[in-house]
């Protein structure tokens, strides 16, 4: 089998689908591995180090894709690429699958299995193969280093003689697998003063055992989803939230908000009037901006300043900020996958439909689309 990773398209993009230490490990398994020259360039792994790894370095990025059994990708692939694929090929990467009909309808119509790593279920079993979490841990630490390095002030207390500096106080909105990591990176290993807030009311435990505070709103009753997303909240309730975290906001020197709905638009949270009663020199970190942001006034890619002096961060994709640990996690992610489903005696990948993992993450397959939340789409 041969599995190959092309550079990525999207000029933003830094991260690599494939890392040295991970073709080691498919080479081990009996596949050829190549990787488009310079892949790893934005994530300071040269040509060499895959070739020490045992990869071929592939200069003909079509002659690749053309001959290709997996391809493993960051990003959606360029609608004039999936033509190049091979048929019965499969394809790793994020894919967008809730905007990207007509991408879906093409991978179909190529006869490619297509997976959409966003798809992936969050069961134990998955976990290793769950790109969505590895990356949102990085977004969660890149957001405070982010915040920190704009904020006027230093996170810690300190004793001097010329006087003592209190911490600085962040609040974290959203407490998920991002919204932890920020906990943590800005309590534990910067010595701020962490407020957190969650819909999720499960989560207080863990926002404790890691030394912040969780703040109490009662916005009535609220939920998960079997898979532990967050439920919509109603407009009373996004008013109550936002009634209940406003004097929060204002005394807080850094605002973190993450909350994300799986698939849809994220809840607009912080307005503009609450924006207005923070601090000049706070810093808000919109880790939603991608998915419309939780912040009003956000722009993705942008940082902001309002009148007021508060500085609102809409960079999206944090995780590209850190593009070697980034690629690191992503590529074993995929890698995971392909050896869950490899078959040692054929020394090929061995998809069975009816498998949990692949009921989840699989969208077309077979010349259809067969993902059950896409299909009559398709
Ligand atoms: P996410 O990125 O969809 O959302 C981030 C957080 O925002 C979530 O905690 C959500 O509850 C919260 N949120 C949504 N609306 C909000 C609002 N109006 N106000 C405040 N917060 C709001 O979620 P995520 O980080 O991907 O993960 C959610 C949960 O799933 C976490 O508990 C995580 O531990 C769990 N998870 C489990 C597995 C697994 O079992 N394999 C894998 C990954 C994540």
């Amino acid at each position: 089998m041969h599995i190959f990773a092309p550079k990525e398209t999207d000029p933003r993009e830094t991260r690599a689908a494939l890392v040295p230490e991970m073709v080691a490990r498919l080479v081990k398994l009996g596949a050829k591995v190549s990787v488009e020259t310079g892949l790893g360039e934005r994530a300071s792994w040269p040509d060499a180090a895959y070739e020490e790894s045992g990869a071929l370095i592939a200069p003909d990025r079509r002659a690749a894709l053309a001959d290709a059994d997996i391809v493993f990708r960051v990003g959606k692939p360029p609608e004039d690429e999936v033509g190049a694929l091979k048929k019965g090929a499969i394809h790793l990467s994020f894919l967008d699958p809730f905007n990207e009909k007509a991408l879906m309808g093409q991978f179909a119509s190529q006869e490619v299995t297509a997976v959409s790593l966003e798809m992936m279920p969050r069961s134990t079993l998955a976990q290793k193969m769950d790109a969505l979490s590895s990356q949102a841990s990085l977004a969660g630490y890149q957001a405070v280093i982010l915040a920190a390095d704009r904020l006027p002030k230093i996170f810690p207390m300190m004793m001097t003689p010329a006087g003592t500096l209190s911490p600085s106080r962040v609040f974290i909105v959203g407490v998920g697998v991002a919204g932890l990591q920020a906990i943590a990176t800005a309590g534990k290993r910067l010595g701020a003063r962490v407020d957190a807030f969650d819909t999720r009311p499960v989560v207080e435990t863990e926002v404790k055992s890691l030394g912040a505070k969780f703040v109490k709103i009662d916005v009535g009753e609220t939920g998960q989803t079997a898979q532990g997303y967050a439920k919509e909240l109603t407009p009373e309730q996004i008013e109550k939230q936002r009634q209940g975290m406003a004097k929060v906001c204002e005394r807080s020197d850094i605002v973190i908000t993450t909350a994300k709905l799986f698939g849809r638009k994220a809840p607009v949270i912080i307005t503009k009037e609450m924006v207005a009663g923070m601090r000049p020199g706070s810093v808000i970190v919109d880790l939603a901006a991608e998915g419309g942001g939780n912040v009003e006034g956000t722009v993705l890619d942008e940082e902001i300043t309002t009148a007021n002096g508060v500085r609102i961060i809409g960079h999206g994709k944090l995780e590209c900020r850190v593009p070697q640990h980034a690629s690191q996690m992503y590529s074993a992610n995929l890698t995971n996958f392909v050896e869950h489903f490899w078959d040692a005696e054929a020394k090929r990948l061995k998809l069975d439909m009816e498998d949990e993992i692949l009921k989840g993450c699989v969208i077309t397959h077979g010349g259809k689309v067969v993902h059950e939340r896409f299909r009559n789409d398709g």
